[in-house]
């Protein structure tokens, strides 16, 4: 499954990167220091330039399990939505919440400014270490209860942006599966 209607919401999944998403805002896998990194970190800094970062700075940090709002520089994304999802260490760690967290404070500054699109990477499965399947279970279920719980979003579109192409197959496999979960027809 690689789309799926939430009220009025789509739901997509698609291999690319995120950098080049035209939706109003893209997340950033971002670190607590908002200190800029490796992955999709660096990538939206080096597409964005400098103006992102400079934000960042003046915003100080932010939570792991929290989520702030950047405008996108020279992004074609008028807003960055800088998540900080946890390093995983064993799945005892609260990893799960927290996780869910950052996708749910995401949508929930999304929400806040009214914005009608937005992409997400998948959170805290590159450098931070999160394993795959569990990641991509956590993530829509967050998004699919999100949208299902708020029936006058202003969401009308909702893309998962993977990388590679296994990953996108494992993020399919797993919307199917959560869909059959929360009793959604397709
Ligand atoms: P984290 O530190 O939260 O684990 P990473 O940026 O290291 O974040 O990786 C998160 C996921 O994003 C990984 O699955 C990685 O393959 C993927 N990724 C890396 N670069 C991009 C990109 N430009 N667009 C979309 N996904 C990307």
């Amino acid at each position: 499954m690689k789309q799926v209607k939430i009220g009025s919401c789509v739901l997509s999944l698609i291999q690319g990167d995120i950098t080049e998403q035209a939706t109003e805002a893209i997340v950033n896998a971002a670190n607590s220091r908002l200190a800029g990194g490796g992955g999709v970190d660096g990538a939206i800094h080096r597409a964005g330039g400098p103006a992102i970062a400079e934000e960042c700075r003046k915003i100080g940090g932010c939570p792991t399990g929290k989520a702030v709002i950047t405008r996108g520089g020279n992004l074609k994304a008028r807003y960055v939505i800088h998540a900080v999802g946890p390093i995983y260490q064993g799945g005892k760690k609260k990893e799960a919440e927290l996780l869910r967290s950052a996708y749910l404070s995401s949508l929930q500054l999304a929400e806040e400014h009214r914005l009608t699109s937005i992409s997400f990477p998948s959170l805290s499965t590159g450098a931070y270490g999160y394993p795959l399947k569990e990641a991509s279970l956590v993530a829509l279920r967050t998004i699919i209860d999100f949208l299902s719980e708020h029936p006058g979003t202003s969401l009308r579109e909702v893309v998962l942006v993977l990388f590679t192409s296994p990953d996108l197959a494992v993020y399919e496999e797993s919307l199917t599966q959560v869909l059959k979960e929360r009793g959604i027809e397709t």
